[in-house]
């Protein structure tokens, strides 16, 4: 059957509903395991928690970048080991501590947090492998570093590794830095890679002994306009087996780690509402869906932005503001005559509006609009509870055709 079928007759039950596409995410993940080699994969899971997504991601051999201790906990259930599953959150809570340990590879966000985690191993009568976050004098753009609210400042860390050292309870095993999302520019890659594996010899030197891992975060994005090229990741991973090797007497045996989340869950996804009235109101004409701000947030946010500047190209603001042409509206109909139409939402309010005097073939109260890139940060940022209306369904089309309930385990 193909999507257009699946999706009408999933419209019979559900009124709007993400669809998520499993072969879409086998195909991402195989790419990546084909084009990086030795370079292990962590999954961010705040980009789609939807379980039957990250089980199927998980099973894959992906760990678990979690940004939460929930997150951990759920990377957990689905059988991820400790080592595979990293906790990296700026304002963990002693508590969060407690719970995780044994649970996950800690990664330290502040001084204060390595004090907190030797407290609790302490308190556990255990000896934690941690990593810490580094937020470092580069960034993909410079050959500084910037303030940040993450990590801790590279020099400030390496003066307090003589201090860290004395720990008895926990041994730093690993280093952490993610410094940007959704970076089509293979070059700005390469580069970073270049300055992380420069870095983690540095750090490794000043403590003294190997590094375990080193976690060079994310970066990798994904098309969302029509005038996008995909990442060619073949590419990029050429780049870092060159420089595994060119580094390989100093960091062999260091496992390398990637973090994706997009990557893997952004294209699998379509986001599908229903129209349900359609009215004329002092020359315009307002086609009114089934749950817009509070079903898919981000495509509301484009008119939003437009409203507060002139400027023709605002500036992205991850994960919740990308571009202006971010996602793909179509309508599934018959109907080829076109009319110009105001996209609005059911809510009470008058900003939830999803595009303005934009052409689509003649609506009528049933049909069906579909919105792309609906498969990471979508339903997770998207504030459902507004005006208590139904959510929409998640659901999963598996790879051998059946459609299941993606929140169920
Ligand atoms: C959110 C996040 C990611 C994932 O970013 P994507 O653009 O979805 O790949 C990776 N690492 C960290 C630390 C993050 O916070």
């Amino acid at each position: 059957m193909d999507t257009t079928q699946i999706i009408k007759e999933q419209a019979e039950k559900y009124d709007s509903f993400y669809l998520y596409d499993e072969q879409v995410i086998a195909d991402q993940i195989a790419r990546l395991k084909r084009d990086f080699g030795p370079v292990e994969f962590l999954y961010s899971v705040k980009a789609n928690p939807a379980p039957q997504v990250v089980k199927r991601i998980f099973s894959s051999g992906f760990g678990a970048d979690a940004a939460s201790l929930n997150e951990v906990k759920l990377a957990h259930r689905f059988n991820v080991p400790a080592e595979k599953i990293q906790y990296s959150a700026p304002a963990k809570r002693k508590s969060d501590i407690d719970t995780a340990l044994g649970m996950a590879t800690i990664i330290a966000d502040s001084p204060k947090e390595v004090e907190l985690i030797q407290q609790a191993a302490s308190e556990q009568g255990i000896v934690a492998e941690i990593g810490v976050r580094l937020n470092p004098n580069f960034t993909f753009f410079s050959e500084t570093g910037v303030p940040s609210k993450f990590g801790i400042d590279e020099e400030l860390a390496f003066s307090l590794l003589d201090h860290w050292k004395q720990f008895s309870n926990i041994r730093i095993v690993g280093i952490h830095v993610h410094s940007r999302s959704q970076e089509l520019r293979e070059e700005l890659l390469e580069h970073y890679y270049e300055n992380m594996f420069a870095l983690s010899c540095r750090f490794q030197e000043a403590l003294g002994h190997k590094l375990t891992f080193v976690n060079m975060g994310s970066g990798i994005g994904i098309p969302y306009g029509m005038e996008d090229s995909p990442i060619d990741t073949a590419r990029l991973g050429k780049k870092m087996a060159a420089l595994a090797a060119d580094f390989a007497d100093k960091l062999s045996g260091t496992q390398i780690y990637l973090e994706t989340g997009r990557f893997v869950s952004g294209k699998c996804g379509l986001y599908i509402t229903k129209v349900i009235d359609k009215k004329e109101s002092m020359g315009k004409t307002f086609i009114l869906l089934q749950n817009t701000l509070n079903g898919f947030v981000r495509p509301s946010l484009i008119p939003f932005v437009a409203h507060y500047t002139t400027d023709s190209n605002p500036s992205p603001c991850e994960p919740f503001y990308t571009q202006k042409d971010a996602f793909q509206i179509t309508a599934l109909t018959a109907e080829t005559e076109t009319e110009s139409v105001t996209l609005v939402g059911n809510l009470c309010t008058a900003m939830d509006v999803v595009a303005e005097d934009i052409l689509l073939p003649k609506l009528v109260p049933g049909d069906l609009l579909v919105i792309t890139n609906a498969g990471s940060y979508a339903a997770v940022l998207t504030p459902m509870q507004f005006a208590s209306q139904d959510a929409p369904a998640q659901l999963i089309l598996h790879c051998d055709g059946t459609v299941a309930d993606a929140m169920n385990d």
